[in-house]
């Protein structure tokens, strides 16, 4: 119970509940292999097993514990072995511990000096992880670029955008507002992040190009360049260039090199968004996927996608991290401090939309520390070694087919009897709750995507998930027959 005077949690308190939470989630690991993958509720069913109005007088937090129990119906787990769907959402022990100890410390690290250590702990993990993934050192913080956490890939882009719509008009556009002849690219395979991004900073969705796809479902750099003079040509100010690693879609490779020379050439800005498969480039016989990504102004990629580190952690780069502090800085006098004044520290509070922050960088320190960069390179290779051992399968079926070229841990793929049968035959794995699948378009055809990413999903796994698939479309095909 809480002190009954403060309603405070006491530390003895705090201590023992503390352990039965973590015991709680390490039980929750042991069986959510045996969970139903996907939540299974009906909408309204989980609002209707909770009292409908907060209490008058606290409750035990033996209680509050144990009516998670009402809220597992409606959890789809993102943790189970058999989660092949979206992109993985892999968390671990260490970055739990490490977001733990965050929202123990409560710190606010807004400014370097409202907490010194989440500045330069953020700062310094940054640059482990541009090394780590053998960025250029134009993306260090020892150069005139950096490194810091966003929340998301999507946040990450919308100021990669402010920056580079800020760099494109003279840094003008903060004082005196809009500028409609800018124009940005990316491929239709873009994520949707985009798009938005150019409606929240006033740039107008019209104004982004979607450029066509080569058979790969890759940017086809001989449009973009078409498109870009066609743009010039009409008197509108081409500024941005989206290239992407892995798109969401089919995990299709943009061709970073060529884009990047044009983009060099042209004096676009070119950011990358790697979300999920930057984290193949920790090993190096995956770095070729991103050639050409030094041409980057910005790149960004999600451990908390693909690296073991719990939503939410996006890692962002520029290489000019003046022009993000020009478009993103604002100095009211209540913020005002010596440190600042002095030039001679970084307030990330510059570098992204809000002005608070959470000390993120733990769980990415913890992440890093504790399974090592050969720790992540083993899970990294096992998971694209386990999604390519299943693309064979697909090739040598006879009543499946590859969609895409996988190049890394996604295989796209679908029923040969077409759109109506694939898209049952995914409802019906997914209502089993012995997988999770999702799917997409591509050309036009009803796809299944297969993203293996989970911290625990092994051969076994993998294996099951296809003897399923393989029985399940057998037993609609007879009943259609
Ligand atoms: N970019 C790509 C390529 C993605 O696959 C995704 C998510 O699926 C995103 C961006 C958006 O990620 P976030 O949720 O971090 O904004």
């Amino acid at each position: 119970m809480s002190d009954s005077t403060s309603f405070h949690m006491t530390p003895d308190e705090f201590r023992r509940q503390g352990r039965a939470v973590v015991d709680w989630i390490a039980d929750y690991y042991e069986r959510v292999e045996t969970l139903p993958v996907m939540a299974r509720v009906q909408p309204g069913e989980i609002r209707a097993a909770l009292d409908p109005a907060p209490p008058q007088r606290g409750e035990p937090f033996e209680t509050i514990l144990a009516d998670m129990e009402k809220l597992m119906p409606g959890i789809t787990h993102w943790q189970s072995p058999n989660f092949f769907a979206f992109f993985p959402a892999n968390t671990s022990g260490p970055s739990i511990l490490g977001e733990l100890i965050s929202a123990g410390l409560g710190v606010q690290g807004m400014l370097w000096a409202t907490s010194p250590a989440c500045t330069e702990l953020e700062t310094h993990v940054l640059d482990w992880v541009a090394d780590a993934l053998g960025l250029p050192a134009k993306f260090k913080s020892n150069s005139a670029g950096g490194g810091m956490i966003q929340d998301s890939a999507s946040s990450a882009v919308l100021c990669a955008l402010l920056a580079a719509r800020e760099r494109a008009s003279d840094n003008q556009i903060n004082e005196r507002g809009g500028n409609d002849k800018l124009v940005a690219y990316a491929s239709t395979q873009t994520h949707s992040s985009l798009e938005k991004a150019m409606g929240i900073a006033g740039l107008g969705r019209k104004n982004l190009r979607l450029i066509a796809v080569d058979e790969t479902f890759a940017l086809r750099v001989d449009e973009l360049e078409r498109q870009i003079q066609a743009d010039r040509a009409a008197g509108l100010a081409p500024f941005f260039v989206c290239a992407t690693v892995g798109t969401t879609s089919s995990n299709a490779m943009d061709p970073i090199a060529a884009i990047g020379a044009r983009c060099q050439q042209e004096k676009l800005w070119l950011h990358i968004d790697a979300a999920m498969s930057g984290t193949a480039a920790l090993c190096p016989e995956f770095r070729a996927l991103q050639n050409g990504v030094e041409f980057a102004d910005s790149y960004s990629f999600d451990p908390h996608k693909w690296m073991f580190t719990n939503f939410d952690c996006d890692c962002f780069f520029v290489a000019d991290r003046a022009a993000l502090i020009k478009a993103l800085s604002i100095l009211p006098e209540y913020l005002r401090n010596q440190a600042t004044e002095s030039g001679a520290v970084i307030d990330y509070r510059d570098w992204h939309v809000p002005l608070g922050r959470r000390f993120r960088a733990l769980k990415l320190w913890f992440v890093l520390r504790y399974y090592g960069i050969e720790g992540l390179r083993h899970h990294v290779r096992a998971h694209v070694a386990l999604a390519q051992n299943f693309a064979e399968q697909i090739r040598q079926s006879e009543n499946f087919e590859l969609v895409a070229p996988p190049p890394l841990n996604l295989v796209c793929f679908r029923h040969v009897n077409g759109d109506a049968f694939n898209r049952q035959l995914l409802e019906r794995l997914n209502a089993s709750g012995r997988i999770y699948l999702t799917h997409t378009l591509l050309n036009d055809q009803y796809t299944l995507r297969f993203c293996v990413g989970q911290n625990n999903t092994q051969a076994r796994h993998v294996d099951a998930a296809w003897r399923l698939i393989q029985q399940t479309a057998q037993e609609i095909e007879s009943e259609n027959a």
